[in-house]
This record gives C-alpha cells, sequence and structure tokens, in this order.
C-alpha cells in the first residue's frame, strides 16, 4: 500500500469510525447472533492473492458490525463501560502509526519519557500520594488490565518478602494473600498464576474475608485472619482493598486495612479499576482515605476516563522492589542509557517485554478534555446515576439492593409475598433477559450477599447492576432504559 492509498483508505477508516459513533445508539446494544455465525461469513481459507478493499469495508460492515455488542452505545450500561473517546481513537491510530516498541527508554526515549509525565500527571490529578511520583521513591506505568497489575504487584509482593526473610527461615514459608470476597476475579486469578492455588476453589493461600453491610470488607475479620495465620507460621504477603468492587462498587475501608497490614509487613495493593477515575474530582477522595499507605494502586482510565481500552495505570510506592522482582537483562538489550542508571526501561515495570506507545492517549485525552473536562464527564454520570437511582426508589415494584457510591446502581425487583428467593431471583433474571433482548439496552446481573445490620449474613440474592459510565450515555438514554425496565417489569 503506498502512502496515497492509506491516505485514501485511512480517510474512509475515519469516516467509518466517525459514522459508527453517529449510529451506534440505534443498533440492538447486545449481539443478538447466534455461536458460529460470525464465523459462517468468513471463508475457510485465506485468500491466496491480495483483495480489495471494497469489499473489506463491505465485510465490516455486513459481517462484523451485526456480530458486535456495542460496548460504545450510550444504551450500554452492563460490567463496567470501556469507554472510548475520539481523541483517544486518534492517538491509538498515531501510535500505531509510529508502530515504535517501548520495551527500553532506548528504543523510544519519547515513548517512555511522556509515560512516566503522564503517569505524574495523575498521582496529582487523582490526589494519590506524592510518593507513588517518580521523582521519588516509586513511580507509575501503563498496564493493559488491573489483572496484570494486581499479578505484577502480588510478585513484587512475594520477591520482597523473601528477601526480607532470606536466611530467616529454613523452609519457604507459605505466603497468604487476603482480599474481600467481593474483590475482583483477578486477585485469585494472580494467585493461581503466581502459584500460590492450585485453581479458582483453592483456599489454602487465599483468605476471601467476608463484607459488612455495604458489601465492604470487614478489617476486624482481615486482622482476625492475619493473625490467625501469623500464628501458625505462614507469611501474609499481600492483602488487597478495592475502591469500587465489581459487584456493587463498594468501597473498602483502606485506611483500617492498611492499619491492620502494617504490622505484618504484607504489601497492601489497591484496585480501583473502574472507580479510580472518579478521584479526579476532590468531592470523591473521601473513598481512597488510607492510600497514602498503600504499596501499590491501579485504576483503568479505559473504564471510565474516557481513553479507550486498554490503558490501566499501576504505582508502586517503592518502583525498587518493582524492577527487582522483575528485572533480567540479557545481552541483546544491554545498552549505555540502560547501564547508566539514569532511564527508566519500562520491560522491568511489567510481564512482557514489548509495549506500545500508549502514554499517546493519556497525553491527548488529558490535553483535548482538561482535567476540568474530565471532572464533568464524571459529575455527569454520576448525576444521571443518581437520578436513575431516584426513578427506581420512586417505584415500589423495585428495591434498591446496596449503596451507590459511583455511578453503579444495584437494584431488583421486589420479592412478592409468598414468593421463594429463587422464584424472586428468576423474576429478576427474566427482567434482564427480557431488556437485553429488546436491544434497547444492556444490563448484566451479579448475586451480593444479604448482609444484616448485626453483620448476621443471610442468602446471597440476584441483583441487577445499572453501571453508567459510557462515553455517549447522556439524561434521556438513562431516563429510557429506566421506562423500558418498568414496562417489562412483571
Ligand atoms: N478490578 C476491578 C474492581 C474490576 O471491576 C475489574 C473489571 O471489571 C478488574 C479488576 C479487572 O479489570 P481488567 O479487565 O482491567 O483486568
Amino acid at each position: 500500500m503506498t502512502p496515497d492509498e492509506f491516505r485514501r483508505l485511512g480517510r474512509q477508516a475515519v469516516d467509518f469510525i466517525a459514522d459508527y459513533w453517529e449510529h451506534v445508539e440505534n443498533m440492538p446494544v447486545l449481539c443478538p447472533m447466534a455461536p458460529g455465525a460470525v464465523a459462517a461469513g468468513l471463508p475457510e481459507r485465506p485468500p491466496e492473492q491480495g483483495q480489495s478493499w471494497e469489499g473489506v469495508f463491505q465485510d465490516l460492515t455486513q459481517i462484523v458490525l451485526p456480530g458486535l455488542t456495542h460496548w460504545q452505545s450510550p444504551n450500554f450500561f452492563a460490567y463496567f463501560p470501556a469507554n472510548g473517546s475520539f481523541p483517544a481513537v486518534i492517538a491509538d491510530l498515531i501510535s500505531t502509526g509510529l508502530g515504535v516498541q517501548g520495551m527500553l527508554w532506548a528504543t523510544s526515549p519519547a515513548c517512555t519519557e511522556m509515560e512516566t509525565r503522564m503517569l505524574d500527571w495523575l498521582v496529582e490529578m487523582l490526589g494519590l500520594p506524592a510518593e507513588f511520583r517518580s521523582d521519588q521513591s516509586g513511580g507509575g506505568v501503563i498496564h493493559s488490565t488491573a489483572s496484570e497489575a494486581v499479578l505484577t504487584a502480588l510478585v513484587a509482593a512475594r520477591h520482597r518478602l523473601r528477601s526480607r526473610e532470606a536466611g530467616a527461615r529454613g523452609d519457604a514459608p507459605r505466603e497468604c494473600v487476603y482480599a474481600s470476597t467481593q474483590a475482583h476475579s483477578s486477585v485469585v486469578k494472580a494467585a493461581m498464576i503466581a502459584g500460590l492455588a492450585d485453581g479458582p476453589d483453592d483456599r489454602s493461600r487465599i483468605r476471601l474475608i467476608p463484607t459488612d453491610h455495604r458489601h465492604a470488607m470487614r478489617p476486624d475479620l482481615l486482622e482476625r485472619a492475619m493473625r490467625a495465620d501469623a500464628a501458625a507460621g505462614l507469611a501474609p504477603l499481600m492483602v488487597v482493598a478495592t475502591i469500587g468492587t465489581t459487584g456493587s462498587t463498594a468501597i473498602d475501608p483502606v485506611d483500617r486495612i492498611a492499619s491492620v497490614c502494617a504490622p505484618h509487613g504484607a504489601w497492601l495493593h489497591v484496585d480501583a479499576a473502574f472507580a479510580g477515575s472518579a478521584l479526579l474530582c476532590p468531592e470523591n477522595r473521601w473513598m481512597a482515605r488510607g492510600v497514602e499507605a498503600a504499596d501499590s494502586f491501579c485504576f483503568n482510565p479505559h473504564k471510565w476516563m474516557l481513553t479507550s481500552f486498554d490503558c490501566s495505570c499501576f504505582w508502586v510506592r517503592d518502583r525498587g522492589a518493582l524492577t527487582s522482582a522483575l528485572s533480567i537483562t540479557p545481552e541483546y538489550l544491554r545498552n549505555a542509557a540502560s547501564q547508566s542508571g539514569r532511564v527508566i526501561d519500562y520491560r522491568d515495570w511489567q510481564i512482557p517485554l514489548g509495549r506500545r506507545f500508549r502514554a499517546l492517549k493519556l497525553w491527548m485525552v488529558i490535553r483535548h478534555y482538561g482535567v476540568d473536562g474530565l471532572r464533568a464527564h464524571i459529575r455527569e454520570h454520576l448525576r444521571i446515576a443518581a437520578l436513575f437511582e431516584r426513578l427506581i426508589l420512586d417505584d415500589d415494584r423495585f428495591e434498591i439492593c446496596a449503596p451507590r457510591t459511583v455511578s453503579l446502581v444495584c437494584f431488583r425487583l421486589h420479592p412478592r409475598a409468598g414468593e421463594s428467593p429463587e422464584q424472586t431471583d428468576a423474576r429478576n433474571r427474566r427482567l434482564m433477559d427480557a431488556a437485553n433482548a429488546s436491544g434497547d439496552l444492556y444490563l448484566t446481573h451479579t448475586s451480593l450477599p444479604t448482609v444484616h445490620d448485626d453483620q448476621t449474613a443471610g442468602p446471597p440474592r440476584l441483583v441487577l447492576r445499572m453501571a453508567i459510565g459510557a462515553t455517549l450515555t447522556r439524561e434521556e438514554h438513562v431516563r429510557a432504559a429506566f421506562s423500558r425496565l418498568s414496562n417489562l417489569a412483571e
């Protein structure tokens, strides 16, 4: 392809994306196709000869678009959003076009130095501890996902613990990881990958701490578990506190968790994958009280900060703990800049070697919107989430199932007199399935424990999650979603 052909087709691709964003609102949000339907439209064998781009664009419209679930639709309320924006799309296009691979400072200084600067900007933007800045003991790095960040934190924590304990014990102690029952499954997955769990149900070295009536981790039970493990000769390795759990955006009390963690010398990782973006607004920073004591912190701009997937920001208080766990230098990567000790080589801050120029995305998004624009984006979603919550509260067929901390509303149809819990769950599932089949909106569910005010636990119940945060979502979409749900409610 010549540069002139690229110019022409590139413009066509940009038009394709702009048209998609203009019309995505009218497409059925959840893909209605059956498994195999997309594959059926694709030839079984690759073409021997190059093909025309006319056909490629035609297939994009006829085969690919109908096979999508539209994450950028303003009517997407499922999981957590994967926020995109035109500034981020432009940045990704340019990043791919430049085609640099920033594994070492020397392989593209701009890739590294811009990343360092962006992550320092974000420390200030989110009100994170100054120690996370690169000109202090710490620093930040862009990973693909929060799952990668928690695994990296675990590996760094293990290295720190083992270096401290070297020679102190004959046998390697059995290390334990702690998180709440509401923590994301990536914590257990990280333990599985790191060899601390044989499978998702292996709890021999993972303690999932029960939550209170707000679905937040109970520090008293964390303390009990850590003490019991320490007394039994086990080594408390890492605690994961969540700011905005996946199920209900519950806020674990990071300050109290940090106090429990400290005497054991365990690594404290704070996972704020979704809700972290809310810290842009000073009025939300109560959620992160205690983060000053964290060893690491992660949030995903790709969830709620207008930065297209993938972009997960991960900071550590002590970059040495990270790099000493992950650094390995074969001869072919040696270079004068690295050896001078004056540069960051981000390959030592992550699992893979290679890395894309993702900082461009943060740079262009922050420059385009400004911090004020990003705050306005968050505040508007919080406003319309409160509005949706009000609509639910005002309709006596529904109930709210968890305190709303950010823009996720957990709700369900009230149990009816004489109805079993299973029947209530089934009625709620039917409502969700019917809403999703309508194509007008897409929302997902979870199961939340019932915890009474006196902390006694009841059975889990099915809860519907209305996650507001897609870039294009406005008040009218939230009102329309409520009307649809209200009309479909049995
Ligand atoms: N942590 C929390 C609290 C999440 O909600 C999620 C995903 O929704 C994750 C971690 C995992 O995110 P990722 O897809 O970036 O690994």
